[in-house]
């Protein structure tokens, strides 16, 4: 008998049988609903697949976390995370993707039709499936950080960095992602702090080397954060604490959390091929996982790129292959 695992189990790593209700069935599913999981919606309405969609927890996904988007083709003034979520959404729509709030809380890839329960009391049969959930940045966990975010606190320097134009920021981690934010943020903002907990940075040696050179970066090492300060307008400060357990106070106006991601991709583990940290595996040049018919797009299959631009092509070319895997079998 096939195993299933909740979607709870990306905290806690229990178990949850799938449900044993009647099914609905639909030629194509898509689980997700972030630029990928619209973008494969839009392509796969229009070649008459008739997607059905289910938009996770966070319906947008991380784009409705960030206030302007600036970088995303066609949008010459730039447009809030959330209305363009809006919009993709509505363009889905409009070509007939039934677009529905629910999770996905358990899933059986062992044969199709593909069975995927949805907030553990329905059961949908696909005959393809496209997996568009995301990945989940890591925050501290300090309830500073998620009071101020969107309002001085991200993930995402490429995204946001530019609302710092100038001004100081701080990055907090010690690997490759936040060397490559601290020194995106650098060639934009006037000073960069770099918090590190421990006394040395884990990111590779080229970054290192980079992040070393560069003259508007300060790394503040052994240094934890303790709080994150600010007003109505936003961060202004940040309060760190030091080796040796002295308070100290940093003013800044952006604090970038680069702690690492979490790919949205337990409930598919037990069938899909991931790396270590739950990226799951795709043929190179394609969406194509380890199961046929099974098709993986945006930030759950992409540890590199995580744009918005990048996630909305590979939603596009899930359901290309989705309609060709299925004009395949007729
Ligand atoms: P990593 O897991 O490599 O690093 C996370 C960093 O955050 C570590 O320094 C860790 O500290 C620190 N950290 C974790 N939790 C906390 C916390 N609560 N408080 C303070 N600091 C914390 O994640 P990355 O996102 O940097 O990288 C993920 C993978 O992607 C790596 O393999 C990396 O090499 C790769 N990558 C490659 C890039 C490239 O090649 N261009 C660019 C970006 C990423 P500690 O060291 O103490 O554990």
């Amino acid at each position: 008998m096939a195993l299933f695992k909740s979607l709870e189990s990306q905290e806690d790593n229990k178990s949850q049988k799938i449900v044993n209700s009647e099914a609905e069935k639909v030629k194509c599913l898509i689980i997700g609903s972030g630029p990928a999981g619209y973008t494969a919606a839009i392509y796969a309405a229009r070649a008459n697949l008739s997607p059905l969609m289910y938009e996770g927890l966070e319906p947008g996904g991380q784009l409705t976390t960030t206030n302007d988007v600036e970088n995303f083709p066609g949008y010459p003034e730039g447009v809030t995370g959330p209305v363009m979520m809006e919009e993709l959404k509505a363009q889905a729509q409009r070509f007939g993707t039934d677009v529905r709030f629910g999770l996905a809380t358990a899933t059986d890839l062992s044969s199709r039709p593909f069975k995927v329960t949805i907030d553990g009391n329905k059961l949908i049969e696909a005959e393809v499936l496209i997996i568009a959930t995301g990945a989940t940045a890591k925050y501290l966990g300090l309830e500073s950080e998620e009071k101020f975010k969107g309002q001085g606190v991200s993930a995402c320097a490429t995204c946001d960095g530019f609302f710092y134009k100038g001004k100081d920021v701080a990055v907090v981690g010690g690997g490759d992602t936040a060397a490559e934010e601290a020194t995106y943020l650098a060639g934009i903002c006037n000073k960069v702090y770099l918090i590190v907990r421990k006394d040395y940075l884990r990111a590779s040696k080229v970054m290192v080397d980079r992040v070393m050179k560069t003259k508007n970066i300060e790394v503040l090492f052994e240094h934890t954060t303790k709080e994150i300060v600010g007003d109505m307008t936003g961060v202004n400060g940040v309060l760190l604490t030091n080796g040796k357990g002295e308070e100290v106070k940093k003013d800044i106006h952006g604090f970038f959390v680069a702690i690492g991601h979490k790919p949205n991709s337990d409930i598919f583990a037990d069938y899909l091929e991931t790396d270590e940290v739950g990226y799951i595996a795709t043929e190179p040049g394609s969406t194509k996982t380890k199961v046929e018919g099974v098709f993986a797009c945006g930030d759950v299959m992409d540890s590199e790129y995580r744009q918005a631009i990048t996630a909305a092509g590979s939603g596009c070319k899930a359901a290309m292959d989705a309609e060709r895997f299925l004009g395949a079998q007729l």
